[in-house]
């Protein structure tokens, strides 16, 4: 390992802590008209994330927010072993970090039972001031990215430079990918691993958090 380097971690939320897709779930529930053609257009890859999530949003009533907290918060299925590798990086004296493309009203109440600084937690912002539920983007790319990501997590990282920090990915998805280019260390699931098998980026692959404690330990020894 890299010697006399602060460890730390930036973990996905939506496929990773949870178990599936909190965004998906909450538009699927819902229903709206129009979702489907947006999210297509997204994965085609013809509008960005933040495009395409802000739109989603639009179409939803901002009356719906109290039934939208509780649908999200009844919904979400808390990967196992997460309270472990939580107090695995307290004891190991690894810092937490959770980088979200979710957003606010969802992610703080599924992670509310957990003992995780709020200053540790970046996702998406949302106002239901409106008619419709709006999405703000506290966090947007800054150069050198140029994805139009929403809630960048590349941007976050380069907070925290490589001589300085032993930065690990944990994530789900290709919206993880970059981040898992910029790392020490990749933990991946899902889309992740076939990107990173496809592109040639060194990962150890997860299904519950106890995997990524044992390979955290393999680290911590080495
Ligand atoms: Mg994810
Ligand atoms: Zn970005």
């Amino acid at each position: 390992m890299t010697q006399g380097k602060e460890r730390i971690i930036f973990c996905d939320f939506d496929g990773t802590i949870t178990m599936s897709d909190n965004i998906v779930a909450v538009i699927r529930h819902f229903d709206p008209p129009g979702w489907r053609r947006i999210v297509d257009d997204v994965l085609a890859e013809r509008k960005s994330i933040r495009q395409g999530v802000g739109e989603l949003f639009r179409l939803l009533p901002s009356s719906k927010k109290d039934e939208m907290i509780d649908f999200a918060v009844n919904n979400a299925v808390i990967r196992e072993g997460f309270a472990e590798l939580l107090r695995f990086c307290r004891y190991e004296g690894i810092e937490f970090y959770v980088t979200s493309g979710g957003i606010d009203f969802f992610v703080y109440p599924i992670l509310a039972k957990f003992d995780i600084p709020r200053d540790h937690i970046f996702c998406n912002g949302s106002d239901f001031s409106g008619e419709r539920v709006e999405i703000t983007w506290p966090h947007p790319c800054e150069p050198p990215c140029t994805n139009d990501c929403g809630m960048c997590k590349t941007t976050i990282m380069r907070r925290f430079p490589p001589g300085r920090y032993e930065r690990i990915v944990i994530g789900d998805s290709v919206t993880d990918f970059e981040a898992a280019k910029m790392a020490d260390a990749v933990f991946a699931r899902s889309h992740l691993t076939e990107k990173c098998r496809a592109l040639g980026v060194p990962y150890t692959p997860f299904e519950t958090f106890y995997d990524v404690i044992d390979g955290l330990e393999e680290r911590v020894m080495s």
